[in-house]
């Protein structure tokens, strides 16, 4: 399995840039997904971490995944053009990204309603691209974030947003 998916990727957020463990789990997140898997299951049986945010993480996990029974719906497919500034900061005429107009444009996939809660599409395309067999549970609340669990004895949980102007008209 490809923990690594789940990781920040960008150094801001070091100290989720790699996978951590801690008591018996071995946990990835960036922050918007966290995922953990039983340390068993994982073949180097790491050691605990010393910088593991062990106040913080585990806490998210005290939830009752049994209630994850709902098969994720598939993506719909739909994407919508977005767009962010380029790192370049348009002193590159050649940037890859942005030809030197310091914008860059990219789709990613609509926003869908899982239960009460908005998840945002970019976050279901990395848990349906890297997980098999993924089932959630929404507790009602649309701020709660959504409990999920998946094959390999996978536990995860996604923030939902507030609201979205991309959502799918696939429920
Ligand atoms: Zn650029």
């Amino acid at each position: 399995m490809n923990l690594k998916a789940f990781c920040a990727d960008f150094d801001e957020r070091y100290t989720f840039t790699r996978i951590m463990a801690y008591g018996g789990w071995v946990y990835a997140t960036d922050c918007h997904i966290a995922i953990r898997i039983p340390a068993t299951k994982e073949t180097q049986k790491p050691r605990d971490d010393d910088s593991f945010p062990s106040e913080q993480i585990p806490i998210l996990f005290k939830r009752d995944f049994s209630l994850c029974t709902v098969p994720f719906p598939p993506l719909s497919g739909e994407t919508y053009r977005d767009y962010d500034e380029c790192e370049c900061g348009m002193r590159d005429p050649d940037c890859q990204l942005c030809d030197g107009t310091g914008t860059w444009y990219f789709d990613i996939p609509y926003d869908m309603v899982l239960g009460a809660t908005i998840i945002a599409g970019r976050l279901l395309k990395r848990i349906l691209d890297n997980l098999k067999n993924v089932r959630y549970f929404c507790d009602g609340d649309p701020e709660t974030p959504l409990l999920f669990v998946a094959d390999g004895d996978v536990q995860g949980i996604v923030a939902p947003l507030r609201r979205s102007a991309h959502l799918s008209n696939v429920r």
